[in-house]
């Protein structure tokens, strides 16, 4: 393996994982400075890779892509002098390992393609559900594609479109495309965001002096000190240039369908989603969670960093003491890029300890935002046993993962899934704890502001990976063998 190849996941967190983080700014001094501390507030949405496309009058498009962290890339002078303009986007990227394997620097977005009328480029957040599809019959139809990612399939639609410009180009490329998407894209003069009609994907526009930007989430607004202006519709396209913000509606409207996971786990808890702050939503999943699965113990703890304000809430609403049970050393990363077999086999141990003296004898409630495989749930527990707690009680701030997401987040195979295959009692014996719980699906959404809870008639979440039902039909896996609900 290539030095300059990152390991896909060098440590197995259990997690499942948002795919990409995306930003754009038009009309500021060099905008490419801007995007880079927008992704730096995003990366908790992808740690393997990140790039940057900027336009400038004189020196018209440049790009950079690189392996790791924005900090330490994209705070270099000499490479940051490389992207100059007031126009600027980016993106950063989790490998999708299992599915298409570790990431290729040519896999890294922003694309670019160069066009009769001039050049675009894009990012993507989300995952076109009939890629395949698409690339067969676009590489029959003579496309040479550059890299394994979905998101190519747009640049070469567009590339085969008719339409007069850049704007209605993507339109064209994009009513082709199925699944999910948010995407920032850029021409020599505009800044263009759309959301999928769904909207599965957050997408975000803000204002900073007399420029405006467009962001996966409100935090990487505030780092730059911009002010949030609105969310992007599910279905609305927007094009900005020094002019303002101009909307349209290129796709036929649907209910939409945002991703219930981003308020339990994808998402910063610092940003706004729907209207609500993120932490507030989660501190009231942990308020469910205590009134719909109470147990008598001694201290709620956190899995940190994600289970944190849910077991406040859960503390709150239970007035059972709150405690950091167990300590996350914050400066993990990527520190150990190619680890030993010796490293790897402490696991978790090197990103989490238990705070001993606080757990010895203790009835202990964990409070974690989810179970996938339950491979960290399993050691996490055999931590706070070592530490001499007297009973692990386990509360999980979502419904059991029972079915994988195709909808840009890198979710194992549903047999890996430890839901798809077992009851919770039979998770719990599994887990070898002395209960574990899940939140009701309809106690989330009553989290999440619907007062009476889920209503299947009108769904207003994608919920498929608890519930298997998907809002688009993903049609390239069961082409290649995936059964839906419904066919099982
Ligand atoms: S399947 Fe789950 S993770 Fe994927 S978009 Fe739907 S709710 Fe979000």
């Amino acid at each position: 393996m290539s030095k300059l190849m990152p390991p896909a996941h060098p440590f197995d967190d259990d997690k499942l994982h948002e795919e990409c983080g995306i930003f754009g700014v038009v009309g500021v001094t060099d905008a490419a400075n801007f995007v880079a501390l927008g992704l730096h507030a995003l990366q908790h949405r992808g740690q393997e890779a990140g790039g940057i496309v900027s336009h400038d009058a004189e020196q018209g498009f440049n790009s950079a892509r690189r392996f790791g962290y924005v900090r330490d890339n994209f705070t270099s002078q000499s490479l940051m002098k490389t992207l100059p303009g007031p126009l600027a986007i980016g993106h950063v990227r989790y490998s999708t390992a299992g599915s298409k394997g570790p990431t290729q620097i040519r896999d890294v977005q922003p694309f670019f393609g160069e066009f009769s009328m001039g050049g675009a480029a894009i990012a993507h957040n989300g995952n076109i559900t009939n890629a395949d599809a698409l690339r067969r019959e676009l590489i029959e139809r003579g496309s040479i594609f550059q890299s394994s990612s979905d998101s190519e399939c747009i640049i070469h639609l567009m590339a085969r479109s008719l339409q007069r410009n850049i704007p209605e180009r993507m339109e064209d490329a994009l009513r082709r495309v199925e699944g999910a998407f948010s995407v920032v894209a850029m021409t020599r003069t505009k800044l263009i965001g759309v959301r999928d009609p769904l909207g599965v994907r957050p997408l975000v526009l803000g204002k900073i002096g007399d420029g405006w930007c467009l962001s996966s989430e409100t935090c990487a607004l505030d780092i730059i000190g911009a002010e949030f202006v609105r969310e992007i519709d599910p279905g609305e396209m927007v094009v900005i240039t020094a002019d303002g913000v101009e909307s349209v509606r290129p796709f036929r409207p649907r209910k939409p369908r945002f991703c219930i996971f981003e308020h339990v786990y994808f998402s910063r808890p610092d940003s706004i989603l729907g209207g609500r702050s993120v932490y507030e939503t989660r501190r009231q999943i942990g308020v469910e969670l205590a009134r719909e699965a109470p147990v008598d113990a001694d201290l709620v703890c956190p899995v940190p960093d994600s289970g944190t304000p849910a077991a406040i809430g859960f503390s709150q609403e239970s007035g059972i003491p709150y405690a950091m049970g167990i300590i996350r050393n914050q400066y993990m990363g990527r520190t150990f890029i190619e680890p030993t077999e010796q490293i790897r086999n402490m696991g978790v141990r090197l990103k989490l300890n238990v705070n001993r003296a606080l757990i010895k004898g203790k009835r202990v409630i964990l409070v974690d935002d989810s179970v996938v495989r339950g491979t960290t749930s399993r050691k996490i527990k055999e931590m706070i046993l070592d530490a001499g707690a007297a009973e692990v009680h386990f509360r999980i701030a979502s419904p059991p993962t029972a079915w994988p997401c195709f909808y840009g987040v890198d979710t194992p195979q549903r047999e890996k899934l430890l839901a798809a295959t077992m009851s919770e009692d039979e998770m719990r014996d599994h887990l070898q704890v002395d209960s574990l719980r899940f939140i009701s699906l309809d106690g989330l959404y009553r989290a999440v502001g619907e007062d009476k809870g889920r209503n299947p008639s009108q769904p207003q979440y994608c919920d498929a990976c608890f519930s298997g039902e998907y809002p688009v039909e993903p049609s390239d896996m069961i082409e290649k063998g995936f059964r839906l609900k419904a066919a099982e």
